[in-house]
């Protein structure tokens, strides 16, 4: 599995695309790598032997192929195995079809025909691209909690228009499918999901859409475009200008209306769009607040000084220093179960845990766990799961049937 990333990078789009200046102020940053990536890069490499027939099992840090040493616990294998399972699946629908594992999609045609530096990596790597039957599949993994769509996923609209280009030279491709596979313990269950759309409309979006801005996104006088989604995990946050202009407008937009006088004689009620203006521009200067705080951290780590700014240690808790000898000691000193007490697996561990079972077994273990309710939160109309019902409308309900 590769990690460069071309400039035009299509796990990038959705930031560039909305915001093209974005290429050339991130070009300088260096890209830190947290445990979460790496935890996902093991994945993904996981993932990649199992369908390219390598043996892979759960392990404590040993290799599980050349050139990796990352550690593979059993939800990590088991994500990996999943995925492998999902691409699996859509092969056997067609004895002919072709599977691409980690396939690297030529991006050339994206980038404009006089941008040309010697060198430049100009591809993309789609996890898994699959034909069969006149379908190209383009599967995507995602190991980390924020729920993904693969609904107009700009990334993976990229991955499917280079894999046409190429794979339409010898199939016949009459449909697209876009997949983004992300089953693991932090999504709360099984968010795996798919998009359809046709050749043409990957065509139209990418001349009309992708190509201007990508032009815009590598020449000189290319917009800095500040927002909410865009700029929340932009590395250049806290040294971009346009993305500190933002804030301020907005935290003036937030407070022009409160003047002292109307303060003072304030005994209204604050209407509810007062609210909701307030809590989405809000949400913006708290992210950039959090790269703020990153930045000055840096600063400090590297014994820069910071006005009014210092490091100091986090509060931590007594650990055991070897949890072995603690455990002798207490079974002999306390209850057992007041010190060690046994803790059930989850429904989901436990049905890993006993892989494939008979159809009887299978309808006695579903007999034994249920799925309660999910509490009701506050979602932006953006968000991809349907509106539910009005807690007053239940009520309503209840009344009519007394
Ligand atoms: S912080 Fe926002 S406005 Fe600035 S470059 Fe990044 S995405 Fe663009």
């Amino acid at each position: 599995m590769s990690t460069a990333h071309a400039k035009l990078s299509p796990s990038q789009s959705s930031r560039w695309l909305k915001c093209p200046g974005s290429i050339g102020l991130t070009a300088d940053i260096e890209n830190k790598s947290n445990s979460a990536a790496r935890r996902g890069t093991t994945i993904h490499q996981a993932g990649e032997d199992i369908l390219n027939g390598k043996s892979v099992s759960p392990n404590n840090g040993v290799q599980i192929s050349v050139g990796n040493i990352e550690f593979l616990d059993q939800s990590m294998y088991d994500e990996a195995k999943e995925y492998a399972n999902y691409v699996q699946a859509i092969c056997k629908k067609d004895d002919e079809h072709e599977l691409i594992v980690e396939m690297v999609v030529d991006l050339n045609s994206i980038y404009p025909e006089d941008y040309d530096i010697e060198d430049e990596n100009k591809s993309g790597y789609a996890d898994a691209v699959i034909v069969e039957n006149g379908n190209l599949h383009i599967v995507d993994l995602k190991t980390g909690a924020g729920l993904v769509s693969a609904e107009e996923n700009s990334q993976l609209k990229i991955y499917a228009y280079g894999a046409y280009e190429e794979l339409s030279v010898f199939h016949d491709i009459d449909n697209i499918i876009l997949h983004i596979v992300q089953d693991n313990e932090r999504t709360g269950g099984n968010r795996t999901n798919s998009w359809e759309v046709t050749p043409d409309e990957i065509i139209d979006w990418i001349e009309k859409e992708v190509k201007p801005l990508a032009a815009e996104a590598l020449g000189d006088n290319a917009r800095c475009i500040p927002g909410e989604t865009q700029c929340k995990w932009c590395p250049a946050a806290s040294f971009c200008e346009a993305a500190n202009k933002h804030a301020e407008e907005l935290m003036d937009d937030l407070f022009e209306d409160i003047e002292e006088d109307d303060v003072k004689a304030s005994a209204q009620i604050l209407p509810i769009d007062k609210v909701t203006s307030f809590l989405s521009n809000f949400k913006f200067i708290e992210n950039l607040a959090k790269s703020y705080e990153g930045r000055i951290y840096d600063e400090l780590a590297e014994g820069n000084d910071v006005d009014g700014y210092k490091l100091v240690k986090k509060q931590t808790r007594k650990k055991w220093s070897d949890e072995i000898a603690a455990y002798e000691k207490l079974k002999d000193w306390c209850k057992i179960d007041d010190v060690a007490p046994r803790k059930l697996v989850t429904p989901n561990q436990a049905e890993k845990i006993l892989g494939k079972v008979s159809t009887q077994k299978a309808n006695k273990f579903n007999e034994l766990w249920i799925k309660p309710e999910g509490e009701l939160i506050v979602a932006p109309t953006s968000d991809k799961r349907p509106a539910e019902k009005a807690v007053a409308d239940n009520f309503e309900d209840l009344d009519d049937e007394l």
